[in-house]
């Protein structure tokens, strides 16, 4: 048995238990999440949401990505979201990737160079303001009311906003 398995039984005792029915597709709080998907970060208990409320888009390291700016774009068209939440969080495996590195890597095992970015980085508090300033100077996205950029202390539970450079 897989883990997927055991993870289709889980929602066969959601569905059949304490599924409260469906919430509105259009996000009650108005505000778009991007963060990691590093494995620890609760994003619904951290920040005190629940279904409905939020957009939630992750990736590896939270980067805001042509597919990120896509799906910003989407929820603010779409779902009138207008303020972006940026987190990156402390122990972030981006933290420990060098770019080229891993790319020779996968190149070596695969035979196949992966064309896209990476986007490893080395200072969390620089990449949340690189992050920042790509969602403010995308052109798609003029709905945005508030960006703002934080680091998530995964040993803390505890945000820290990050100043963006004006
Ligand atoms: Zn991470």
């Amino acid at each position: 048995m897989s883990a997927i398995d055991e993870l289709v039984r889980n929602n066969d005792a959601f569905a059949s238990g304490r599924y409260p029915g469906s919430q509105s597709g259009t996000p009650s709080t108005g505000v778009a999440v991007v963060t990691c998907m590093d494995a620890r970060i609760d994003v619904y208990a951290m920040l005190g949401l629940r279904p409905g409320d939020a957009h939630v888009l992750r990736n590896a390291g939270g980067a805001v990505t042509e597919d990120v700016i896509r799906s910003l774009t989407l929820s603010q068209r779409l779902f009138g979201t207008q303020e972006v939440a940026l987190v990156h969080h402390t122990d972030c495996g981006m933290l420990k990737v060098r770019e080229q590195e891993l790319k020779e890597r996968v190149q070596r095992e695969t035979g196949l160079r992966p064309p896209f970015a990476l986007e490893a980085f080395t200072d969390l508090d620089d990449d949340v303001r690189q992050s920042i300033a790509r969602v403010k100077a995308s052109p798609y996205l003029p709905s945005t009311f508030e960006v703002r950029g934080f680091v998530y202390e995964v040993h803390s539970g505890r945000l820290r906003e990050v100043v963006a450079v004006r």
